[in-house]
């Protein structure tokens, strides 16, 4: 494994109440566990331990030689460092945001980059951004208005509603549950470790912080070491 490409690995990010509030490169998470705001939750064998920077390091020159398939790890001059998979602020309360944020890019991947109306898959580059009511009949950018189109369809239609151009919409479209970073991050098995603070699937995200907030979650079942 590269160290560039472990630089490049994701760390998912828990509040101070072990809820998921987001998800960083490894490089920022290990900015934040030398700084002291953060420690670094580890898996082993289905419990958790928390750790300090200094005992992570400490943990990582124990380990070296016992590195795993997937485990990435980052080599300085003087000791080699695993780069952990979740991490845990400190002093951070604050609740995670249950609700994707409306964007250009969060419209495309709720719609799979497919045009609404033709059914066809294009780059983001060859994608753009339709009103299905026309701002300049009143509609609203909202996610319950805006859909993914491709630039033809997009001239097809202007300024009309569907029902004037005589174009049909593949799906109704809507605000989406999940967050599509951590989405795509779970199919790949090295973060597999994320699944328990996630819930079974990242459909389940606010699911799962509710729980923690209700006392529910892992760290209940005694298997928490605190350092
Ligand atoms: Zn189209």
């Amino acid at each position: 494994m590269a160290a560039s490409e472990a630089l490049n690995a994701s760390v998912l990010v828990l509040n101070r109440l072990y809820m998921v509030v987001h998800v960083v490169g490894a490089r920022r998470a290990f900015g934040l566990l030398v700084n002291e705001v953060a420690e670094v939750i580890h898996d082993e064998d289905g419990a958790f331990a928390n750790y300090s920077f200094e005992a992570w390091r400490e943990m990582s020159e124990l380990r070296a030689d016992l590195k795993q398939p997937g485990d990435d790890w980052i080599k300085s001059v003087n000791f080699e460092i695993q780069v952990p998979r979740v991490i845990r602020l400190l002093h951070y309360d604050r609740l995670p945001r249950r609700t994707v944020r409306l964007s250009r890019q969060a419209v495309f991947a709720r719609d799979g980059h497919r045009c609404q109306y033709c059914g066809r898959r294009f780059t983001p580059g060859q994608l753009s951004l339709d009103h299905v009511i026309p701002r300049s009949r009143g509609g609203t950018s909202t996610w319950e208005n805006m859909v993914c189109a491709c630039v033809r369809c997009n001239v097809r239609k202007g300024g009309k509603t569907p029902r004037e151009a005589r174009m049909t919409l593949c799906a109704k479209p809507g605000r989406p549950r999940w967050n599509p970073v951590m989405a795509a991050k779970l199919k790949n098995p090295k973060y597999r470790s994320w699944a328990v603070w996630l819930g079974e699937s990242p459909w389940e995200v606010a699911a799962s912080s509710s729980q923690a907030a209700a006392g529910e979650s892992p760290l209940d079942a005694g298997s928490l070491k605190t350092a």
